[in-house]
């Protein structure tokens, strides 16, 4: 029996989500958060083991042979996995957060019926834009393939048990808290 629940949260590049994750995980300590393994290169601040399990495209490969990952997906030029048994030793100790995007949040629907899936959502396409462009780290190409992808993202979201707008951080937290309480406490 595990005890606690699986919250799912998703949301388009340049929404704020590792920003507004952080503040929620802040300010309830007993919430685990999934470790994801990808393709992808770190970026400066993320480490290993904690941001994400980096790994090499075969050993990825290897990882999905030996079934490893409760779901997996490819999106973004790279791969991205929630492996399966991490998950369920931390679900054993309390509810857990994943950050996964929707076509691995619905998968994780299909094998955890009870998981809570909460989208976050900027406040308008325009806004969302603006945020991408203003970044200036990322080249026009890159920003055309986000906006693309979030279009996407956005309208799945119609899927979800829960849509927060990220207006402002502290407020799209408390939402999400507020959500967490009712469900897992
Ligand atoms: P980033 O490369 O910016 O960290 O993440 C890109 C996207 O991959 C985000 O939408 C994030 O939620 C998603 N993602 C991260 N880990 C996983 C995972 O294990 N499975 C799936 N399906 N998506 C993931």
């Amino acid at each position: 029996m595990s005890k606690g629940i699986l919250i799912v949260m998703s949301g388009c590049s340049g929404v704020g989500k590792s920003t507004v994750l952080s503040n929620v995980m802040d300010r309830r300590a007993d919430l685990r958060f999934s470790v994801s393994a990808t393709t992808r290169p770190p970026r400066p601040g993320e480490t290993d083991g904690q941001s994400y399990y980096f790994v090499s495209k075969q050993t990825f490969l290897d990882m999905i042979e030996k079934g490893e990952f409760l779901e997996y997906d490819a999106h973004m030029d790279h791969y991205y996995g929630t492996p399966r048994k991490q998950l369920e030793e931390k679900l054993e100790t309390g509810s857990v957060i994943l950050d996964i995007e929707p076509n691995g949040a619905f998968a994780v629907r299909e094998a955890w019926p009870d998981a809570v899936l909460i989208f976050i959502a900027p406040p308008s396409m325009e806004e969302l834009e603006r945020r991408l462009r203003s970044r200036g780290d990322t080249s026009a190409e890159q920003i055309e393939k986000r906006l693309a992808r979030a279009k996407w993202e956005m309208e799945q979201s119609a899927s979800y048990d829960y849509v927060v707008i990220n207006e402002q951080v502290e407020a799209c937290a408390d939402e999400i808290l507020k959500i967490i309480a009712e469900k897992a406490d």
